[in-house]
């Protein structure tokens, strides 16, 4: 996942921290403000600011993906990939009803009930979340 370089953080107590007021405080904790994901303080190199990275290590792909630090260029390659395999599903019977669950992020067919989280609750029909998420230019094909 590549993630951006952050410049504030949260501290233990909740406040904000520049990565430079955090050079100050070394062996604390910092969290992204926008994900929560735990944070390796950089010192940064000659005429650069100190900065915070993303440990990856500590959250799920999932949450990285919310996050504001997130490269653009990384949700703009994973938007296009569920794009790909709805154009790729386009091959099956249209009387087969599609689903996506919000919940899990999954595509599937058939019954409604994902089969990750064990239940239809949280899916919607896949029409509505194509019509809601996924509307690229038709002149600018993926990848
Ligand atoms: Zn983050
Ligand atoms: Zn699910």
């Amino acid at each position: 996942m590549r993630m951006l370089k952050c410049y504030l953080g949260n501290n233990r107590d909740g406040h904000v921290v520049t990565a430079k007021d955090a050079m100050q405080s070394p062996g604390r904790i910092w969290t992204c403000t926008s994900c929560g994901c735990q944070l390796i303080l950089h010192a940064g190199s000659s005429g650069e600011a100190p900065w915070f990275e993303h440990d990856q290590r500590t959250v799920t792909t999932n949450v990285l993906m919310q996050c504001t630090h997130l490269d653009p260029e990384v949700k703009a390659e994973a938007r296009c990939q569920k794009l790909r395999s709805i154009i790729g599903g386009l091959d099956a019977p249209v009387t087969v009803p599609s689903w996506y669950c919000v919940w899990c992020g999954s595509h599937y067919q058939g019954r409604k009930h994902c089969g990750r989280c064990h239940s239809g609750i949280y899916s919607i029909e896949e029409t509505s979340w194509q019509r809601n998420y996924c509307c690229p230019p038709p002149d600018k094909p993926c990848g």
